[in-house]
């Protein structure tokens, strides 16, 4: 598999667009020549839900992921940080593919990884006529084109089970998709921490929450703190709602006005580290 890397625009003006109903013709196994060849020297973005899958696959947590299996480029014109795939420096391959296996994590592969040959795009405003759509990658070296079986992209989606990663995403993605990101305001270095820990390193954002101030200045469901002690993907979900309160300043979490009053714990609202 691989990220397209075409030029968005091109992908929203050229690219013929492809519906749930539209049928294309792949299959991707073992016996092709190009087998793994697709997993090298590609941009694979990853998503908080990746991530949690991912590490979990390994049994390592958030923060060993990050530092051994991805990159975070962020540029002075990139709003939003990022993280991505390491290729190794050497042989440029992904870190989790086997010349004779394949895949390693497999069952747990990226969202990227399971959506290919198809891409995903949507124009800035959408509207009913001109909304999301699916488009094919066809690059010269995947012979899975040349293999006739007719597919449709509603059963792509079903078959690499992309279904439960977007149901996951759905709170990334709206956070991602925020008119904050198209204001003139740019990030400060504490705030791109703070989003990183929130999105990504879902494992010392917990530290961050249990073991500073924090739950002590907002008001929050007992049943929903308990569940987010062990619970990944309540805590992620969790996060990505104190980040629109922390960011955007949306009322999307509800202040325990008694304690801030008593200026408790100044952490908690810039996100500075106190994890130990
Ligand atoms: S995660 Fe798996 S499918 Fe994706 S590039 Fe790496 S080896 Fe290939
Ligand atoms: S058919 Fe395409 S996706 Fe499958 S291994 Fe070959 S290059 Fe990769």
């Amino acid at each position: 598999m691989t990220e397209n890397n075409a030029n968005p625009e091109s992908i929203i003006r050229d690219y013929p667009r492809l519906g749930p109903d539209d049928r294309f013709a792949f299959r991707c196994c073992q016996s092709l020549e190009c087998f793994t060849s697709c997993c090298r020297d590609v941009s694979i973005v990853l998503t908080p839900y990746d991530i949690i899958r991912m590490k979990r696959a390994l049994e390592i947590d958030s923060s060993s992921f990050l530092d051994k299996y991805t990159i975070s480029p962020f540029t002075r014109d990139q709003k939003i940080p990022a993280v991505l795939l390491k290729m190794d420096p050497q042989t440029k391959s992904c870190p989790f593919v086997s010349s004779e296996k394949g895949c390693r994590i497999y069952a747990n592969r990226p969202w990227a990884c399971r959506m290919y040959p198809l891409g995903m795009a949507e124009p800035d405003n959408p509207t009913p006529e001109d909304r999301r759509f699916y488009f094919l990658l066809k690059e010269d070296n995947c012979l899975g084109h040349r293999e006739g079986r007719s597919i449709t992209v509603a059963e792509w989606i079903a078959d690499q089970g992309i279904e439960e990663y977007e149901a996951y995403g759905a709170p990334f993605k709206e956070l991602m998709l925020h008119p904050f990101w198209n204001g003139g305001e740019t990030l400060q270095p504490e705030q791109i921490d703070m989003y990183h820990m929130a999105c990504y390193d879902l494992d010392r954002f917990r530290r961050f929450v249990f073991e500073t101030s924090f739950l002590r200045l907002f008001d929050i469901d007992e049943a929903r703190i308990e569940a987010m002690r062990t619970d990944d993907l309540e805590l992620s979900d969790f996060a990505m709602q104190w980040l629109k309160f922390s960011l955007f300043k949306e009322k999307s979490m509800k202040i325990n006005r008694s304690v801030m009053e008593s200026k408790l714990g100044t952490d908690a609202e810039t996100g500075q580290r106190n994890d130990g």
